[in-house]
């Protein structure tokens, strides 16, 4: 009987390239030891190959070495798509703190904030004609979001976790965020809009765009073990748009 020196998660990975928890592709997981360091894949290559020689060995002089044990079961992949985490050797063990809570994210309502005005003065004072102009405005924004952690709250029994695990909580509650909306390092997007203004004959024109950011709130509610059911509100910049208003200038 041939038993795996990986995990049932790392062997998936290996033949499919696919994370056993979100289903997509990635050429190779990031791996890390027990302590937290990364290391390559040539780093854990190299454990595998010491921990199969080890087991041909063991086989021969039936002698137990249990020196790399626990090298082994400490070394964990993390999916580069969805954060996720498993154990890389077979009889590795996640631990505790590594966990992925169960979580759910609902959205409640939209907010706009003010985020300034810009000022555009149109001409057509010394002409007889109404003027057609068309131009473009455009404004740089990015995908952002705040935990309002002051407001995180435990459902049902009182939240009396130490400093470090609140803190795993909210990191945990922020990788779900970034996974359902952002998904990306790159963060920057562009609003475009074109505008068509129409200016009477002998009249100055001066236009207001106030700009405005759009916050989606919501609550992300994670199901820990541990430290039970806490819920996270958090808002999130979904894009921006302006109010347009335009005076007439003497
Ligand atoms: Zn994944």
């Amino acid at each position: 009987m041939k038993i795996s020196l990986f995990s049932k998660q790392e062997v998936k990975f290996r033949l499919t390239h696919m994370c056993h928890n979100c289903g997509k592709f990635s050429l190779m997981p990031h791996y890390f030891k027990g302590d937290g360091t990364k290391i390559s894949h040539g780093k854990v290559a190299k454990i595998a190959q010491i921990a199969h020689l080890k087991s041909i060995g063991q086989f021969f002089s039936k002698s137990k070495d249990e020196s790399s044990v626990s090298e082994l079961s400490g070394v964990l992949a993390k999916c580069p798509k969805c954060a996720t985490k498993w154990p890389v050797f077979s009889g590795g063990k996640l631990p505790e703190t590594l966990k992925q809570p169960y979580q759910e994210i609902k959205e409640t309502h939209r907010s706009e904030e003010e985020i300034g005005s810009e000022k555009r003065e149109i001409d057509n004072s010394k002409s007889r004609i109404e003027l057609e102009r068309r131009f473009t405005v455009t404004k740089e924004w990015s995908k952002s979001f705040v935990i309002e952690e002051e407001k995180g709250r435990k459902t049902g029994a009182e939240l009396s976790v130490g400093l470090s695990e609140a803190t795993s909580i909210k990191a945990a509650a922020e990788e779900a965020i970034k996974f359902k909306y952002i998904r990306t390092e790159d963060t920057k997007q562009i609003y475009t809009e074109e505008i068509v203004l129409k200016v009477p004959a002998n009249t100055k024109l001066l236009v207001v765009f106030n700009w405005k950011r759009i916050w989606q709130h919501g609550i992300i509610t994670l199901h820990d073990e541990r430290s039970g059911v806490s819920e996270w509100p958090f808002k999130l910049v979904v894009g921006i748009t302006f109010d347009q208003t335009q005076v007439d200038q003497p």
